[in-house]
């Protein structure tokens, strides 16, 4: 298969780009605009692959996506790009609004002038996979509030998203299954909890706990720091999405997570905890947690039913929330390289969103 993958300079969809490269006989075109987000030190591993050429384009850029299409005519598309933080969605919306709404739908429109190009069969197994979030369903009962066994995110769970972030995701999911109905597009959705890893861009909380302890700085905590979040290994999402793109079924869902319920203040504690194990200093890093005011309208717990996939596609997570907490703590620790040269740029790990 020919795979146009957009987003693949992020965090995910480098992920995904290395695993394609690296396991199968398959060919990625890598389409990313290059946002302070996109870096391509990410896939210094796989770049002189034969299987794999870059492209940078806007995916809001009508032409250059058909242009794109009829230079590489892929078999697929798996749609990764977007704005992704929801701490810059609440200081600008404007380009969540911009790129996760408008350049999905010019994204879908470009591959559907191409769809329609092809002969049947190829029209048959072409495939449109849209990459989303669980947030998109809003937040579940907190273990504060409810006693007994607590709700999960299933695919039929309805959509309630509470951020820019978020609206912006839950439109272009429902932009991707109108096409499906519409226009008969063959699409898939998959919606997908709280990824960590490597290269992943030192905004969110996980790298940006672990490189501000080993700087001395202050690790932030929003509010009590009860929130809770189901954490998956980038590289089992990965392997997620590949199942996804070349045996899911068209037209379905399928919710993707780590059956890692962790609050944030325990993921900030462990963190700590290894790098006093690792990098051992005078003091316990946990000194350096301070609370700081919440986020505006801060779902408070994601928890992910994943047994669709793991039923219908025999997927599971391999790694624990232990197991990879410890390598990507090493891996941050051995490319600091990498951390310094995303961080070049204008944002230096200061808080937004407030
Ligand atoms: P990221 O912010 O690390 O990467 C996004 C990539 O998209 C960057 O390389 C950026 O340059 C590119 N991009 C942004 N705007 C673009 C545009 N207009 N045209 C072309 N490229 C553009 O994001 P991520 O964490 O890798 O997330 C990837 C996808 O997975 C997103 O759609 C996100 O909503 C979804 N998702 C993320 C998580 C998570 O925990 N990170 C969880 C579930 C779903």
């Amino acid at each position: 298969m020919k795979i146009l993958v957009t987003g693949g300079a992020g965090f995910i969809g480098s992920a995904v780009v290395r695993h394609i490269i690296n396991n199968t006989n398959d060919s990625v075109i890598n389409l990313d605009k290059l946002t302070y987000a996109g870096n391509l030190e990410s896939l210094l591993s796989v770049d002189s692959k034969e299987h794999y050429c870059f492209e940078q384009v806007d995916i809001c850029n009508r032409e250059e996506l058909d242009r794109v299409f009829n230079t590489h005519k892929p078999d697929a598309v798996m749609h990764l790009a977007a704005e992704s933080h929801v701490d810059r969605s609440i200081t600008g919306p404007a380009d969540f609004i911009q790129t996760n709404i408008v350049g999905t739908y010019t994204l879908l429109e470009a591959t559907r002038a191409y769809w329609n190009t092809l002969a049947d069969d190829a029209k048959k197994a072409f495939r449109f996979h849209h990459i989303s979030t669980d947030e998109v369903y809003g937040d579940l009962p907190h273990p504060d509030e409810q006693d007994g066994p607590l709700p999960l995110f299933t695919e039929t769970t309805s959509y309630a998203p509470s951020s820019p972030y978020s609206a912006s995701k839950a439109s272009s999911d429902h932009l991707v299954r109108a096409w499906l109905r519409t226009y008969g597009l063959p699409t898939v959705v998959t919606n997908c909890s709280n990824n960590y890893g490597p290269y992943h861009f030192p905004e969110k909380l996980i790298p940006l706990v672990i490189l501000n302890a080993l700087e001395g700085k202050a690790l932030p905590i929003y509010g009590k720091g009860d929130q809770i979040r189901d954490w998956l290994y980038v590289e089992d999402h990965a392997r997620a999405l590949y199942k996804v793109v070349t045996q899911g079924t068209v037209g379905e869902t399928y919710n993707i997570g780590g059956h890692n319920e962790k609050q944030n203040l325990e993921v900030v504690q462990t963190i700590c905890n290894i790098l006093d194990t690792l990098v051992p200093k005078d003091t316990p890093y946990a000194e350096q947690i301070t609370y700081v005011t919440d986020r505006p309208g801060h779902d408070r717990r994601y928890a992910i039913d994943s047994s669709k996939m793991s039923n219908e596609l025999n997927w599971q997570p391999q790694e624990t929330f232990e197991t990879g907490l410890r390598k990507t703590i090493e891996w941050y620790l051995a490319n600091k390289t990498w951390c310094q040269h995303v961080q070049d740029g204008s944002y230096q790990r200061e808080r937004l969103g407030i």
